[in-house]
């Protein structure tokens, strides 16, 4: 009798333990990703004297673009086998890939190059970059030589600048686009017609609000564009560390001394809600005044736009939560 009136406390108990146990795991290993690349990141520094912020942001393009990432992969340069081994080479051996002048090399110490392991890899592209040198010029240059497209040296350098002036990765906090403790309104328009322009599809989402209404970075990234254009009137477009573009057209005006380079964090101020466009320079109030928030996703050959509206209903919950 006595163990049946304990039993009910006990299932409580052991439910109040697993519960929090479970989503403290779930966290856990997030922070264990992050912790593992940053780790690997620095002492690739540590051997090769590129800084880190330089390696990591070559390995956070490369998990944008690859199709097949898996969740839990640590590291996700891949390094073309012909260019790994040497042409005609498959053994690992680094004797015979020098051989046969690839560039793999043994990062952790087995005297293998393997291209599937992290450490082989970060030291590899490490050393490559090392032989144009240490600044950022020299790695823009790196970069040029072994990608061959603009965006593509574009985006890693400035993904760089953000790891470096926050001075890590794990950068997921975001912000909506539209200061949230002023009156605003939207709805899903992705793919609606519009008039202006011929036949344009509607490639965002409208917040409507009053003229002046702060206009927020969303993301973390680099301001990559700023200024006039017939359609978005006067525009500022920003590429996050996920090479995504986020592109926010129709402001009244810029923030002050906001300029393209300039690195941005979630919330912060970068023009207000206007309704400029649709005409020469200047054009203003063909339509009612609102924020058109567009995002692109490159994928290392292509860029297309998608759908913002479910991100900014998530970047709403995560703003008003704050
Ligand atoms: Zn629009």
């Amino acid at each position: 009798m006595k163990n049946k009136t304990y039993y009910p406390v006990l299932l409580l108990f052991t439910i109040l333990c697993i519960l929090p146990a479970s989503v403290l795991a779930d966290e856990k290993k997030e922070e264990t990703i992050y912790d593992q690349r940053l780790a690997l990141y620095k002492k690739t520094e540590t051997i090769t004297e590129i800084p880190w912020y330089f390696i990591a942001a070559v390995d956070q393009y490369e998990r944008q673009i690859h199709k097949d990432i898996e969740e839990d992969q640590v590291i996700s340069i891949r390094i073309p086998d012909e260019i790994w081994y040497g042409a005609g080479n498959n053994s690992t051996d680094i004797n015979t890939i020098q051989l046969f002048q690839g560039i793999g090399k043994d990062g952790n110490g087995d005297h293998k190059a393997d291209p599937t392991n992290g450490e082989d890899v970060l030291y590899t592209m490490a050393s490559y970059i090392k032989k144009y040198g240490y600044t950022e010029e020299d790695f823009k240059i790196a970069l040029w030589n072994y990608y061959n497209r603009d965006l593509t040296v574009q985006t890693i350098k400035n993904t760089a600048k953000v790891f470096k002036k926050f001075n890590g990765i794990h950068l997921t906090d975001r912000d909506f686009p539209v200061a949230t403790n002023y009156n605003y309104s939207y709805r899903n328009t992705w793919g609606d017609r519009r008039g202006f322009g011929g036949n344009r599809i509607h490639e965002g989402t409208d917040i409507f609000a009053d003229y002046g209404t702060p206009v927020h970075s969303t993301t973390y990234g680099v301001v990559e564009l700023k200024g006039w254009n017939l359609y978005g009137g006067w525009r500022i477009g920003i590429r996050d560390i996920f090479n995504i573009y986020h592109y926010y057209a129709h402001l009244s005006g810029y923030e002050e001394e906001l300029k393209v380079g300039q690195i941005v964090k979630p919330g912060d101020v970068i023009g207000s809600v206007g309704s400029t466009g649709y005409g020469p320079p200047g054009t203003s109030g063909k339509f009612p005044p609102h924020l058109h928030y567009g995002m692109y996703k490159d994928n290392g050959y292509s860029e297309w736009s998608f759908d913002p509206y479910p991100y900014l209903r998530k970047w709403e919950r995560m703003a008003k939560n704050k």
